[in-house]
Protein backbone atom coordinates (compact mmCIF):
# COMPACT_ATOMS: atom_id res chain seq x y z
CA UNK A 1 0.00 0.00 0.00
CA UNK A 2 1.51 3.13 -1.38
CA UNK A 3 2.06 5.10 2.14
CA UNK A 4 4.13 8.06 0.64
CA UNK A 5 4.78 10.35 -2.05
CA UNK A 6 6.65 12.28 -3.76
CA UNK A 7 8.40 12.56 -7.54
CA UNK A 8 9.84 9.99 -9.99
CA UNK A 9 11.30 9.72 -13.50
CA UNK A 10 9.51 6.54 -14.61
CA UNK A 11 11.97 6.30 -17.67
CA UNK A 12 15.33 8.00 -18.72
CA UNK A 13 13.22 10.08 -21.07
CA UNK A 14 10.47 11.08 -18.64
CA UNK A 15 9.98 14.00 -17.11
CA UNK A 16 10.07 13.95 -13.15
CA UNK A 17 6.08 13.79 -11.98
CA UNK A 18 4.34 13.04 -9.22
CA UNK A 19 4.56 9.72 -8.22
CA UNK A 20 3.09 7.32 -5.05
CA UNK A 21 4.81 4.07 -3.54
CA UNK A 22 5.66 2.41 -0.18
CA UNK A 23 7.99 3.28 2.67
CA UNK A 24 8.90 0.17 5.09
CA UNK A 25 7.62 -0.33 8.35
CA UNK A 26 9.85 0.54 10.81
CA UNK A 27 12.36 -1.97 12.53
CA UNK A 28 13.93 -2.00 15.42
CA UNK A 29 17.25 0.21 14.25
CA UNK A 30 15.16 2.46 12.37
CA UNK A 31 14.94 6.14 12.21
CA UNK A 32 11.32 8.10 10.62
CA UNK A 33 11.92 10.91 9.34
CA UNK A 34 9.51 13.50 7.41
CA UNK A 35 11.64 15.22 4.62
CA UNK A 36 11.63 18.88 4.85
CA UNK A 37 13.93 19.80 2.49
CA UNK A 38 16.14 17.70 -0.40
CA UNK A 39 18.79 19.39 -2.37
CA UNK A 40 19.42 18.69 -6.30
CA UNK A 41 22.74 17.09 -7.18
CA UNK A 42 24.23 17.17 -10.37
CA UNK A 43 23.89 13.18 -9.99
CA UNK A 44 20.51 13.48 -9.60
CA UNK A 45 20.18 14.34 -13.03
CA UNK A 46 22.87 11.62 -14.64
CA UNK A 47 21.25 8.78 -13.27
CA UNK A 48 17.32 10.04 -13.73
CA UNK A 49 18.43 10.28 -17.22
CA UNK A 50 20.44 7.30 -16.99
CA UNK A 51 23.66 8.50 -18.03
CA UNK A 52 25.98 6.21 -16.10
CA UNK A 53 23.80 3.25 -17.43
CA UNK A 54 21.87 0.59 -15.30
CA UNK A 55 19.36 3.05 -13.91
CA UNK A 56 16.22 1.46 -11.99
CA UNK A 57 12.98 3.18 -13.06
CA UNK A 58 10.87 4.34 -11.53
CA UNK A 59 13.12 6.16 -9.92
CA UNK A 60 12.88 8.91 -6.78
CA UNK A 61 16.03 10.68 -6.49
CA UNK A 62 17.05 12.86 -4.00
CA UNK A 63 20.35 11.75 -1.77
CA UNK A 64 20.63 15.71 0.16
CA UNK A 65 17.59 14.97 2.66
CA UNK A 66 17.40 16.88 5.36
CA UNK A 67 14.24 16.44 8.05
CA UNK A 68 12.84 15.60 11.26
CA UNK A 69 12.74 12.78 13.38
CA UNK A 70 9.03 11.34 13.25
CA UNK A 71 9.59 8.09 15.11
CA UNK A 72 12.25 5.43 16.02
CA UNK A 73 12.39 1.89 16.68
CA UNK A 74 12.71 0.27 19.98
CA UNK A 75 16.85 0.09 19.51
CA UNK A 76 17.66 3.38 18.53
CA UNK A 77 19.81 5.30 20.30
CA UNK A 78 21.36 7.97 18.19
CA UNK A 79 17.70 10.38 17.80
CA UNK A 80 14.15 10.91 19.36
CA UNK A 81 11.41 12.18 17.70
CA UNK A 82 11.59 15.65 17.24
CA UNK A 83 15.93 16.03 16.09
CA UNK A 84 16.59 17.25 12.89
CA UNK A 85 18.19 14.42 10.87
CA UNK A 86 19.74 14.23 7.52
CA UNK A 87 20.65 11.75 4.60
CA UNK A 88 23.43 11.32 2.30
CA UNK A 89 24.40 9.23 -0.48
CA UNK A 90 23.86 6.10 1.23
CA UNK A 91 21.18 4.39 3.66
CA UNK A 92 23.35 0.73 4.16
CA UNK A 93 26.64 -1.41 3.42
CA UNK A 94 27.86 -4.74 4.30
CA UNK A 95 29.34 -3.42 7.49
CA UNK A 96 31.94 -6.50 7.73
CA UNK A 97 34.31 -5.62 5.30
CA UNK A 98 37.94 -3.80 5.68
CA UNK A 99 36.22 -0.74 4.30
CA UNK A 100 32.95 -0.48 6.15
CA UNK A 101 35.57 -1.62 9.43
CA UNK A 102 37.60 1.65 8.58
CA UNK A 103 34.61 3.97 8.04
CA UNK A 104 34.91 4.12 4.46
CA UNK A 105 31.12 2.70 3.46
CA UNK A 106 31.22 4.32 0.33
CA UNK A 107 34.02 2.06 -1.15
CA UNK A 108 32.03 -1.00 0.82
CA UNK A 109 33.62 -3.94 -0.93
CA UNK A 110 30.11 -5.32 -1.62
CA UNK A 111 29.24 -2.15 -2.86
CA UNK A 112 27.11 0.64 -0.51
CA UNK A 113 23.28 0.52 -0.80
CA UNK A 114 22.66 4.01 -2.50
CA UNK A 115 20.04 5.93 -1.12
CA UNK A 116 18.01 6.03 -4.57
CA UNK A 117 18.86 4.04 -7.62
CA UNK A 118 19.61 1.21 -5.81
CA UNK A 119 18.12 -2.23 -4.27
CA UNK A 120 18.12 -2.59 -0.28
CA UNK A 121 19.36 -6.08 1.35
CA UNK A 122 16.04 -7.80 0.60
CA UNK A 123 16.02 -6.35 -3.07
CA UNK A 124 13.61 -3.64 -2.64
CA UNK A 125 14.47 -0.62 -4.82
CA UNK A 126 15.35 2.53 -2.62
CA UNK A 127 13.72 5.47 -2.97
CA UNK A 128 15.11 8.75 -2.38
CA UNK A 129 14.63 12.10 -0.99
CA UNK A 130 12.24 14.02 -2.82
CA UNK A 131 9.23 13.04 -1.14
CA UNK A 132 7.49 13.19 1.99
CA UNK A 133 8.86 11.06 4.14
CA UNK A 134 11.92 8.46 4.46
CA UNK A 135 12.46 5.49 7.08
CA UNK A 136 16.29 4.31 7.31
CA UNK A 137 18.54 2.49 10.36
CA UNK A 138 20.29 4.97 12.26
CA UNK A 139 23.58 3.99 11.27
CA UNK A 140 23.51 5.97 7.97
CA UNK A 141 21.28 8.78 9.34
CA UNK A 142 23.14 12.03 10.16
CA UNK A 143 23.13 14.60 12.89
CA UNK A 144 22.26 18.23 11.26
CA UNK A 145 23.73 20.96 13.26
CA UNK A 146 21.21 22.92 15.64
CA UNK A 147 22.58 26.10 14.59
CA UNK A 148 22.17 26.29 10.35
CA UNK A 149 19.10 26.63 9.22
CA UNK A 150 18.15 22.98 7.58
CA UNK A 151 17.81 24.20 4.03
CA UNK A 152 20.51 25.62 4.00
CA UNK A 153 22.33 22.62 5.51
CA UNK A 154 20.40 19.55 3.32
CA UNK A 155 23.29 19.93 0.35
CA UNK A 156 26.08 19.26 2.69
CA UNK A 157 24.64 15.71 2.68
CA UNK A 158 26.48 15.33 -0.96
CA UNK A 159 28.04 18.22 -2.18
CA UNK A 160 29.14 19.03 1.72
CA UNK A 161 31.17 15.67 1.85
CA UNK A 162 32.22 15.15 -1.61
CA UNK A 163 34.68 18.52 -1.03
CA UNK A 164 35.33 18.01 2.27
CA UNK A 165 36.68 14.43 2.51
CA UNK A 166 39.70 15.07 -0.52
CA UNK A 167 39.94 18.65 1.14
CA UNK A 168 41.11 16.73 4.39
CA UNK A 169 42.34 13.67 2.57
CA UNK A 170 44.81 15.48 0.76
CA UNK A 171 46.13 18.04 3.18
CA UNK A 172 44.29 21.02 2.46
CA UNK A 173 45.08 24.00 4.93
CA UNK A 174 47.40 26.70 5.66
CA UNK A 175 50.08 27.33 3.20
CA UNK A 176 49.02 24.98 0.30
CA UNK A 177 47.59 26.31 -2.86
CA UNK A 178 43.86 24.78 -4.05
CA UNK A 179 42.24 25.10 -6.82
CA UNK A 180 38.55 24.42 -7.86
CA UNK A 181 37.40 23.62 -10.83
CA UNK A 182 33.20 24.21 -12.16
CA UNK A 183 31.46 26.38 -9.74
CA UNK A 184 28.68 24.85 -8.97
CA UNK A 185 26.71 22.91 -6.32
CA UNK A 186 29.88 20.84 -5.36
CA UNK A 187 32.14 23.61 -6.40
CA UNK A 188 31.12 26.59 -4.09
CA UNK A 189 31.31 24.30 -1.28
CA UNK A 190 35.10 23.41 -1.93
CA UNK A 191 35.53 27.34 -2.15
CA UNK A 192 33.92 27.55 1.53
CA UNK A 193 35.75 24.50 2.71
CA UNK A 194 39.07 25.28 1.71
CA UNK A 195 38.49 28.66 2.63
CA UNK A 196 37.79 27.51 6.33
CA UNK A 197 40.49 24.92 6.14
CA UNK A 198 42.81 27.99 5.74
CA UNK A 199 43.99 26.73 2.23
CA UNK A 200 44.59 29.60 -0.41
CA UNK A 201 41.47 28.76 -2.82
CA UNK A 202 41.43 29.99 -6.41
CA UNK A 203 38.61 28.96 -8.80
CA UNK A 204 38.64 27.45 -12.40
CA UNK A 205 35.31 29.10 -14.26
CA UNK A 206 34.22 28.81 -17.71
CA UNK A 207 34.11 32.57 -17.77
CA UNK A 208 34.27 35.65 -15.27
CA UNK A 209 30.04 35.41 -14.95
CA UNK A 210 30.74 33.96 -11.35
CA UNK A 211 33.96 35.96 -10.10
CA UNK A 212 32.40 38.36 -7.86
CA UNK A 213 30.32 35.20 -5.70
CA UNK A 214 33.67 33.19 -5.91
CA UNK A 215 35.43 35.98 -3.79
CA UNK A 216 32.81 36.36 -1.67
CA UNK A 217 32.25 32.65 -1.28
CA UNK A 218 35.97 32.79 0.23
CA UNK A 219 38.27 32.56 -3.29
CA UNK A 220 41.12 34.35 -2.79
CA UNK A 221 41.70 33.98 -6.95
CA UNK A 222 39.31 33.38 -9.62
CA UNK A 223 40.45 32.64 -13.33
CA UNK A 224 37.98 31.94 -16.80
CA UNK A 225 39.81 28.92 -18.31
CA UNK A 226 37.72 30.18 -21.63
CA UNK A 227 41.24 32.24 -21.85
CA UNK A 228 44.22 30.66 -22.69
CA UNK A 229 46.27 32.59 -20.67
CA UNK A 230 44.76 31.15 -17.88
CA UNK A 231 46.50 27.93 -18.53
CA UNK A 232 50.12 29.89 -18.72
CA UNK A 233 49.70 31.99 -16.34
CA UNK A 234 48.93 28.95 -13.43
CA UNK A 235 51.41 26.55 -14.66
CA UNK A 236 52.92 24.49 -12.05
CA UNK A 237 51.04 26.52 -9.20
CA UNK A 238 48.86 24.44 -7.18
CA UNK A 239 49.70 21.92 -4.69
CA UNK A 240 46.04 20.02 -5.28
CA UNK A 241 43.14 20.70 -7.67
CA UNK A 242 39.92 19.32 -7.11
CA UNK A 243 37.55 19.08 -10.31
CA UNK A 244 34.11 19.25 -10.26
CA UNK A 245 33.35 19.41 -14.01
CA UNK A 246 30.28 17.30 -15.12
CA UNK A 247 30.83 17.57 -18.60
CA UNK A 248 33.89 16.66 -20.86
CA UNK A 249 37.20 18.79 -20.32
CA UNK A 250 40.77 17.87 -21.06
CA UNK A 251 42.38 16.93 -18.19
CA UNK A 252 45.95 17.35 -19.19
CA UNK A 253 45.63 21.07 -19.38
CA UNK A 254 44.94 20.89 -16.01
CA UNK A 255 47.69 18.29 -15.14
CA UNK A 256 50.13 21.46 -16.48
CA UNK A 257 48.89 23.51 -13.31
CA UNK A 258 49.94 21.35 -10.61
CA UNK A 259 53.44 21.32 -8.97
CA UNK A 260 55.70 19.12 -8.50
CA UNK A 261 53.93 16.00 -6.20
CA UNK A 262 50.62 17.73 -7.09
CA UNK A 263 47.46 15.81 -7.04
CA UNK A 264 44.36 16.34 -9.38
CA UNK A 265 41.15 14.85 -7.56
CA UNK A 266 38.25 13.81 -9.84
CA UNK A 267 34.52 14.21 -8.30
CA UNK A 268 32.97 15.32 -11.22
CA UNK A 269 31.51 12.30 -13.26
CA UNK A 270 30.94 13.03 -16.85
CA UNK A 271 29.61 10.18 -19.09
CA UNK A 272 32.37 9.97 -21.48
CA UNK A 273 35.94 8.40 -19.85
CA UNK A 274 39.32 11.02 -20.43
CA UNK A 275 42.51 10.64 -22.38
CA UNK A 276 45.58 11.55 -20.12
CA UNK A 277 49.01 11.87 -21.36
CA UNK A 278 51.63 10.02 -19.60
CA UNK A 279 53.61 13.28 -20.15
CA UNK A 280 51.16 15.37 -18.10
CA UNK A 281 51.96 13.11 -15.08
CA UNK A 282 55.69 12.09 -15.23
CA UNK A 283 57.28 15.54 -15.61
CA UNK A 284 56.50 16.71 -12.39
CA UNK A 285 55.24 13.45 -10.42
CA UNK A 286 51.88 14.41 -10.59
CA UNK A 287 49.24 12.17 -9.13
CA UNK A 288 46.05 11.60 -10.98
CA UNK A 289 42.99 10.29 -8.31
CA UNK A 290 39.31 10.47 -7.42
CA UNK A 291 37.12 10.02 -4.69
CA UNK A 292 33.45 9.34 -3.89
CA UNK A 293 31.33 11.18 -1.28
CA UNK A 294 32.35 10.31 2.31
CA UNK A 295 32.35 7.95 5.21
CA UNK A 296 28.86 7.95 7.70
CA UNK A 297 31.31 8.83 10.53
CA UNK A 298 33.60 11.51 8.26
CA UNK A 299 29.98 13.54 7.01
CA UNK A 300 29.42 13.78 10.78
CA UNK A 301 32.28 15.07 11.37
CA UNK A 302 31.89 17.44 8.36
CA UNK A 303 28.48 18.74 9.61
CA UNK A 304 30.01 19.60 13.21
CA UNK A 305 32.80 21.32 11.32
CA UNK A 306 30.05 23.48 9.15
CA UNK A 307 28.23 23.93 12.73
CA UNK A 308 31.16 25.24 14.07
CA UNK A 309 32.56 27.30 11.53
CA UNK A 310 29.19 28.64 10.19
CA UNK A 311 29.00 26.93 6.68
CA UNK A 312 26.11 26.31 5.05
CA UNK A 313 25.27 26.14 0.93
CA UNK A 314 23.64 28.81 -1.04
CA UNK A 315 20.77 27.80 -2.16
CA UNK A 316 17.95 28.86 -4.48
CA UNK A 317 14.36 27.24 -2.73
CA UNK A 318 11.90 25.88 -5.40
CA UNK A 319 8.84 24.39 -5.05
CA UNK A 320 8.34 20.43 -6.60
CA UNK A 321 6.34 21.43 -8.91
CA UNK A 322 9.93 23.08 -10.56
CA UNK A 323 11.87 20.37 -10.80
CA UNK A 324 12.14 19.83 -14.25
CA UNK A 325 12.88 23.31 -14.89
CA UNK A 326 15.42 23.21 -12.01
CA UNK A 327 16.90 20.51 -13.93
CA UNK A 328 17.63 22.33 -17.21
CA UNK A 329 19.13 25.33 -14.82
CA UNK A 330 21.78 23.14 -13.56
CA UNK A 331 22.58 22.08 -17.17
CA UNK A 332 23.14 25.11 -18.38
CA UNK A 333 25.70 25.99 -15.12
CA UNK A 334 23.05 28.45 -14.19
CA UNK A 335 22.10 27.80 -10.39
CA UNK A 336 23.61 29.91 -7.58
CA UNK A 337 24.51 27.65 -6.29
CA UNK A 338 22.25 24.82 -5.45
CA UNK A 339 18.82 24.13 -5.61
CA UNK A 340 16.78 22.93 -2.48
CA UNK A 341 13.14 21.29 -2.81
CA UNK A 342 10.47 22.87 -0.32
CA UNK A 343 8.82 19.69 0.31
CA UNK A 344 6.10 21.50 2.03
CA UNK A 345 5.22 22.21 -2.35
CA UNK A 346 4.13 18.71 -2.21
CA UNK A 347 0.99 19.27 -0.71
CA UNK A 348 -0.53 21.34 -3.19
CA UNK A 349 -0.22 18.09 -5.92
P1 LIG B 1 26.79 21.43 -11.11
O1 LIG B 1 26.14 22.22 -10.03
O2 LIG B 1 26.16 21.31 -12.43
O3 LIG B 1 28.30 22.01 -11.25
C1 LIG B 1 29.20 21.61 -12.24
C2 LIG B 1 30.01 22.84 -12.68
O4 LIG B 1 31.00 22.41 -13.60
C3 LIG B 1 29.20 23.87 -13.43
O5 LIG B 1 28.59 24.80 -12.58
C4 LIG B 1 30.26 24.54 -14.29
O6 LIG B 1 30.96 25.51 -13.51
C5 LIG B 1 31.23 23.43 -14.58
N1 LIG B 1 31.04 22.80 -15.91
C6 LIG B 1 29.94 22.16 -16.37
N2 LIG B 1 30.15 21.67 -17.60
C7 LIG B 1 31.41 21.98 -17.93
C8 LIG B 1 32.23 21.72 -19.06
N3 LIG B 1 31.78 21.02 -20.12
N4 LIG B 1 33.50 22.18 -19.04
C9 LIG B 1 33.97 22.87 -17.99
N5 LIG B 1 33.23 23.16 -16.89
C10 LIG B 1 31.97 22.71 -16.87
O7 LIG B 1 27.00 19.93 -10.64
P2 LIG B 1 27.36 19.33 -9.17
O8 LIG B 1 26.09 18.91 -8.52
O9 LIG B 1 28.30 20.23 -8.51
O10 LIG B 1 28.07 17.98 -9.61
C11 LIG B 1 29.27 18.01 -10.39
C12 LIG B 1 29.67 16.62 -10.82
O11 LIG B 1 30.08 15.88 -9.67
C13 LIG B 1 28.56 15.80 -11.47
O12 LIG B 1 29.12 15.04 -12.52
C14 LIG B 1 28.10 14.89 -10.34
O13 LIG B 1 27.51 13.70 -10.79
C15 LIG B 1 29.40 14.62 -9.65
N6 LIG B 1 29.29 14.22 -8.24
C16 LIG B 1 30.24 13.38 -7.76
C17 LIG B 1 30.24 13.01 -6.44
C18 LIG B 1 31.32 12.12 -5.91
O14 LIG B 1 31.14 11.52 -4.85
N7 LIG B 1 32.46 12.02 -6.56
C19 LIG B 1 29.24 13.48 -5.59
C20 LIG B 1 28.28 14.36 -6.09
C21 LIG B 1 28.32 14.72 -7.42
P3 LIG B 1 31.43 26.93 -14.11
O15 LIG B 1 30.18 27.62 -14.56
O16 LIG B 1 32.08 27.56 -12.93
O17 LIG B 1 32.39 26.65 -15.21
ZN1 LIG C 1 25.16 14.08 -5.04
ZN1 LIG D 1 31.35 -3.31 3.27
Amino acid sequence: MPNAKGYAAATAKAPLAPYSFERRELREQDVAIDIKFCGICHSDIHQARDEWGGSIFPMVPGHEVAGVVTAVGSKVTKFKVGDKAGIGCMVDSCRKCEQCKEGLEQYCAVGAVWTYNAKDKDGVPTMGGYSDKIVADESFVLRMPDNLPLDASAPLLCAGITLYSPLKHWNAGPGKKVAIVGLGGLGHMGVKLAHALGAEVTVLSQSLRKQADGERLGADHFYATSDPETFKKLERNFDLIINTVSGDMDWNQYLSLLKVDGSMVVVGAPEKPNEVASFALILGRRSLAGSAIGGIEETQEMLDFCGKHNVTSDIELIPIQKVNEAYERVLKSDVRYRFVIDMASLNAN
